[in-house]
């Protein structure tokens, strides 16, 4: 069977060189082949003038009109990011993922502060956050396993980074194997 692939879309600026540490890191953990796609501006019907951010929800709209030749797609950007969360109109978020579903969007911007001062946990941030992302895509919800990384983070990105253990928690490890065994072709993995 041929390997499942991810698409990885660089979406307004992120730098070449996270954006390739990302991709290592996603082929190694989920053993799928990632194609780093040419960098695009972000949908302009995304932008939220309010707040100066970009709106998550509307991104994966954008991902979903368009086809791609990938069973998934992860969009990767530089920019903030948010989304209605409850009550809340427009809340900030590190990232966004359809449950299940083909696409997902996460952003470097809340990890910005580390980028410079402490390169390793910045890409070990970055690269945690696009498998949490991920992992929705292919049907994992939260967990309430300490460190996992499809832990929720509770508004607090940081804080849930920083506590992460960079894996997914035999649970989860699990239930993603289970998911992956069962899908018959290459847009479910
Ligand atoms: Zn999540
Ligand atoms: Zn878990």
């Amino acid at each position: 069977m041929e390997e499942p692939r991810l698409i990885l879309l660089p979406l307004g600026d992120p730098d070449p060189e996270v954006v390739r540490v990302i991709a290592a890191r996603i082929e190694t953990t989920l053993r799928v082949s990632v194609t780093i796609a040419a960098k695009e501006p972000l949908p302009p019907e995304a932008w939220f003038p309010d707040r100066k951010r970009w709106r998550a929800d509307r991104i994966l709209d954008h991902l979903a009109a368009r086809p791609f030749a990938a069973a998934r797609v992860a969009a990767v950007t530089d920019q903030p990011i948010s989304t209605t969360k409850g009550v809340i109109r427009d809340w900030g978020i590190a990232g966004l993922g359809e449950l299940p579903g083909r696409q997902c969007v996460f952003s470097t911007f809340l990890y910005r502060g580390l980028k410079r001062r402490d390169r390793a946990t910045y890409l070990r941030y970055v690269g945690d956050l696009a498998l949490h992302e991920i992992g929705h895509t292919l049907g994992l919800p939260h967990c309430d396993h300490s460190g996992c990384l499809m832990a929720d983070a509770k508004g607090n990105a940081l804080r849930s980074a920083a506590q992460s253990q960079g894996a997914y928690c035999a649970r989860c490890a699990r239930t993603l194997g289970r998911l992956r065994l069962r899908a018959t072709d290459n847009r479910d993995w």
